[in-house]
């Protein structure tokens, strides 16, 4: 039988939800749900600590993490380096656990190539508008932070064609479930059983 878990590329603009929806599957599903912890060169936003929302390292120690290819994807997103450990991911994966990797495109297209049985979930904002507010209310960036990343978030949704699903977060506990049953679906039919 294949104990192996799905390896749930998880991608979207900046501010459309995916980690409220991330968080909010991982609360309901405890047993079947991992999430990743990434490592950046970015500085920490708010009450963000090291080893919870990311590993913050240095640019000089996150260039050692890849010389050293402890990584099993990383990427550069605006000015800064993200990326993902490969250990523990490997080691949840051989559990039968599904690890939610939160990450951009550049590194949810290097994972494909890397790990069998990815799926690559994509989560859209319902408008590019409802972004800007998002960005804005949240308040932890400046203006020409918030420009950048709407730049960036006009091309993700571009690459959104190219993912297994769309989820289009209107409703976070809606959005949880479409992510779950997707889950299922696919390991079904994995096995199967479709
Ligand atoms: P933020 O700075 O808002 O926390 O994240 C910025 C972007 O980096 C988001 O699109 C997020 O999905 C992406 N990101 C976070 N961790 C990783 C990672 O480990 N690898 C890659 N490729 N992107 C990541």
């Amino acid at each position: 039988m294949n104990k192996t878990g799905f390896l749930l590329v998880v991608s979207g603009p900046s501010g459309a939800g995916k980690g409220t929806i991330c968080n909010a599957l991982l609360k309901k599903y405890p047993d079947e749900y991992a999430l990743s912890i990434s490592a950046t060169s970015r500085e920490p936003r708010g009450n963000e600590q090291d080893g919870v929302e990311y590993f913050f390292k240095t640019i000089e120690e996150f260039e050692e993490m890849i010389a050293a290819d402890l990584l099993l994807e990383h990427a550069r997103y605006v000015d800064n380096y993200y990326g993902t450990p490969r250990k523990w991911v490997e080691e949840k994966l051989e559990e039968g656990i599904n690890v939610i990797l939160e990450i951009d495109y550049q590194g949810g297209f290097q994972v494909s190539s890397k790990i069998p049985n990815v799926l690559k979930i994509f989560i859209m904002p319902p408008d590019l508008e409802e972004l800007k507010n998002r960005l804005v209310l949240r308040g932890t960036e400046t203006e020409e932070q918030i420009i950048m990343r709407l730049k960036k978030a006009e091309e993700e949704i571009k690459i959104a064609e190219q993912y297994d699903y769309t989820i289009i977060n209107v409703d976070v506990e809606k959005s949880v479930e479409i992510l779950h049953n997707i889950v299922s679906y696919e390991k079904n039919k994995l096995m199967g059983e479709i």
